[in-house]
């Protein structure tokens, strides 16, 4: 089991943030995300853009925003989790809870910051015959770990950026790819699209483009898809691991069934400190609503600093708690 004062459920800007300003206040923190990496909307969906409203950064690019909070919440030592979706919550006799993963992590903490964004990032599922019977073991709807590809036949499935920028790397790992995409042109950037369609022209790959997928096949483990063309010829391609890459959708998830006041897919929260409606539990940043609310990350970092003066409490009962500005304390290292 993992101990730690504060679980943060949510690895991305706000979460990190919720680490540096609990670590001033000596209270260390675990993060959670289902996602593979750290950075929440901004490495998933947008690193490259350049934002212009975080104070002190005329513009910064958004995975640059994410590598910087990651140095700067460094001397606290916080601890990860990833790729794994919290399922539930259990809340221990002495007030403490223990939250619960999808792949049975056990973080047992003082406090619980719900830093969530839009909720969990859900597969969208091609519709495809025995689909589930494949799902768990040879279906992969995110490329976690690259190696679980290397020297193997493998079908990437989709059209935008994942699939193409997965689809050249993975050129490199795996002994044969193959991508398949409905239409006869990519949704990606044309550049990912102009080194796909090289590979192809090279032989390194196999392009199907304009086929449709119909079935996953074999005999206890998947052996092949069968697609369809636009002739509606029937076409069976050998492969052992199958990635569908048709973009994530944010669902609240479980998040939803624990007894907190929702409103519209958000957490109603007190604008005092955050807590939502069940005591120890916060919600900061874009997952949580309240008069006024606006989705922009430096609203976030507000709530996360106030979220943090209020849990300290339940952390350090017996201590008050001093306000001490970083230009006198410094940030003291763990
Ligand atoms: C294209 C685009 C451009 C934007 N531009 C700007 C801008 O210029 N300026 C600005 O201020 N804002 C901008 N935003 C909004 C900004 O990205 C969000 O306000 C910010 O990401 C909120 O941060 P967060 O940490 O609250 O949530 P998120 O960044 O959404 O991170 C939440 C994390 O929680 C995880 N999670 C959720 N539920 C669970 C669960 N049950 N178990 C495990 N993990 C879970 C998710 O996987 C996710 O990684 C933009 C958004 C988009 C999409």
């Amino acid at each position: 089991m993992i101990k730690t004062d504060i679980c943060i459920i949510g690895a991305g800007p706000v979460g990190l943030f919720a680490v540096f300003e609990a670590g001033l206040l000596k209270m260390r923190c675990h993060l959670i995300d289902v996602l593979p990496q750290i950075g929440g909307q901004l490495s998933e969906i947008y690193p490259h853009k350049p934002i212009y409203d975080i104070p002190g950064y005329p513009n910064i690019k958004a995975q640059e925003l994410i590598d910087k909070q990651m140095e700067q919440i460094a001397p606290f030592q916080p601890t990860f989790t990833l790729g794994e979706r919290v399922e539930s919550l259990q809340r221990q006799d002495d007030g403490s809870y223990h939250i619960i993963g999808s792949d049975g992590t056990v973080i047992h903490c003082q406090v619980v910051v719900i830093a969530g964004g839009l909720g969990c990032f859900e597969p969208r599922k091609p519709d495809l015959i025995n689909l589930e019977l494949y799902e768990k073991s040879h279906v992969h709807y995110m490329v976690k770990n690259p190696e679980r590809f290397r020297d193997k036949r493998i079908v990437i499935a989709g059209g935008g950026d994942s699939a193409l920028d997965w689809t050249v790397y993975l050129t490199t790992v795996a002994k044969e790819v193959t991508l398949v995409h409905r239409n006869d042109s990519f949704r990606g950037a044309p550049d990912s699209a102009e080194k796909v369609y090289r590979l192809a022209q090279e032989g390194k790959i196999n392009l199907l483009l304009s086929h449709n997928l119909v079935s996953l096949g074999g005999n206890g483990h998947l052996e092949h898809i069968q697609l369809v063309n636009k002739q509606k010829e029937n076409i069976v391609v050998p492969t052992e691991e199958f990635i569908p890459l048709y973009g994530l959708s944010p669902k609240l998830g479980p998040i939803a069934e624990w007894g907190l006041n929702i409103d519209k897919n958000a957490i109603e929260v007190d604008t005092f400190d955050y807590r939502t409606n069940i005591e120890r539990i916060y919600a900061i940043g874009d997952i949580n609503t309240y008069p006024g609310k606006l989705k922009l990350i430096l609203c976030g970092y507000h709530e996360a600093a106030l979220m943090c003066q209020s849990a300290f409490k339940y952390i350090y009962p017996d201590q008050k708690l001093s306000f001490k500005y970083t230009t006198v304390n410094g940030v003291n290292a763990f």
